[in-house]
């Protein structure tokens, strides 16, 4: 057959990576989140984000981690290539973040992506810079040592420079800026003992700034300000043994707002499930409406929750940016969340009123 009859022909590899890096990578702080979990991943206790242009000029994070082995280097931005997974049954009880080995290989394939990082057993700091999930210079040229302090820098310069319909479709620098900081602060949040800041290069301080020891609360407040921080109620489910056993449900903890606390503002739930920030609107949308009953009308609450489900029920890998989690009996673990939530609120309403008429 003449080849010329051929339609069905095998891509480029660099359009594959292109398009592959295209799906998880959709804006700034998707590559901010990538970066951000795996510096915590690396243990690091402080962890500082610096952004020029929305994220698209620079995005710089600075940690005090493990830092990366010289040896490591030439195959940090490939695809597959991770320290984290190594079987696939692993996945079922994977306790990091990453685990595809795919953040830096997609980053730099549509970035300019250099890293300084320094091992507590190295002496001095090596930089690398990478292209298109390579190093450039080579394995022996291509790693020079310089000074730097325990930990990793990642640099990623010119963001979608070689795809330019995402750049079309990104948000004004401003909004995707937005975005970082939300990132930075909803894991501010969640994961203490570290401390984190987020700042534009060049100007106006930072835009967060959460010590290391701060309480919990302590963050919130930080964060949010203080009318949240001040109206806040501890929720700390407690799951019996059969819940647990039928439902895969193991703990769900957090923050909530208590029935005094006006606000009009949407203030969009945060919702980790095993660590990890996610999306779940079914379970946004329940535990929204529960207030609706306790609030003034058009009063909006503040939700921080983070559930452990047994990581067998939960399916991390149903989306290209992991953002969306599927878990096993979503509507039970909904509703028996919703009920607890409802008592509380119950009671302290009823013990306001029974204040309010002594
Ligand atoms: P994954 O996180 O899925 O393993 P990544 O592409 O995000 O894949 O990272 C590849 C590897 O690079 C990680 O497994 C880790 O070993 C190393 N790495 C990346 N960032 C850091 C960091 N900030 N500190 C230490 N090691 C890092
Ligand atoms: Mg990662």
């Amino acid at each position: 057959m003449s080849s010329e009859r051929r339609k069905i022909l095998p891509l480029d590899k660099s359009v594959v990576n292109l398009i592959a890096a295209g799906e998880i990578i959709i804006a700034p702080s998707n590559a901010l989140k990538e970066l951000l979990e795996n510096s915590i991943d690396a243990q690091s206790t402080q962890i500082e984000v610096m952004v020029k242009d929305g994220g698209v000029k620079l995005l710089q994070i600075t940690d005090n981690g493990k830092g990366i082995n010289k040896e490591d280097m030439p195959i940090l931005c490939e695809r597959f290539t991770t320290s984290k997974l190594v079987q696939f049954d692993d996945l079922k009880s994977i306790a990091t973040y990453g685990f595809r080995g795919e953040a830096l290989a997609s980053i730099s394939h549509i970035a300019r992506v250099s890293v300084i990082t320094k091992t507590n057993q190295d002496s001095c700091a090596w930089k690398a810079s990478y292209k298109g999930g390579e190093i450039i210079g080579g394995e022996t040229d291509g790693i020079k040592p310089v000074a730097g302090k325990n930990g990793t820098i990642l640099v990623v310069e010119d963001l979608f420079y070689n795809v330019p319909s995402r750049l079309r479709a990104l948000r004004s620098h401003n909004e995707e800026y937005s975005k970082i900081v939300e990132v930075v602060s909803k894991y501010s949040i969640h994961i203490e003992n570290v401390g984190f800041n987020c700042q534009r290069q060049g100007g106006g301080g930072y835009d967060v700034n959460v010590r290391q020891a701060a309480s919990r609360k302590d963050r919130i407040r930080s964060v949010y300000g203080s009318s949240i921080a001040n109206n806040l109620i501890d929720l700390d489910i407690e799951i019996d043994d059969e819940t647990r056993e039928n439902y895969g449900l193991v703990s769900c903890k957090g923050l909530i707002s208590n029935t005094s606390f006006e606000n009009k503002k949407t203030i969009q739930p945060i919702f980790f499930i095993n660590n990890r920030l996610v999306v779940c609107d079914p379970l946004r949308r329940a535990v929204t409406s529960v207030y609706g009953t306790y609030l003034p009308k058009g009063h909006r609450p503040f939700i921080y929750m983070s559930l452990t489900i047994k990581p067998e029920n939960v399916d991390v890998n149903v989306h290209p940016t992991k953002k969306e989690v599927r878990f096993l009996n979503e509507e039970e673990i909904i509703e028996l969340i919703v009920d607890k939530i409802n008592d509380i609120l119950k009671n302290l309403d009823s013990s306001r009123i029974f204040m309010t008429q002594q």
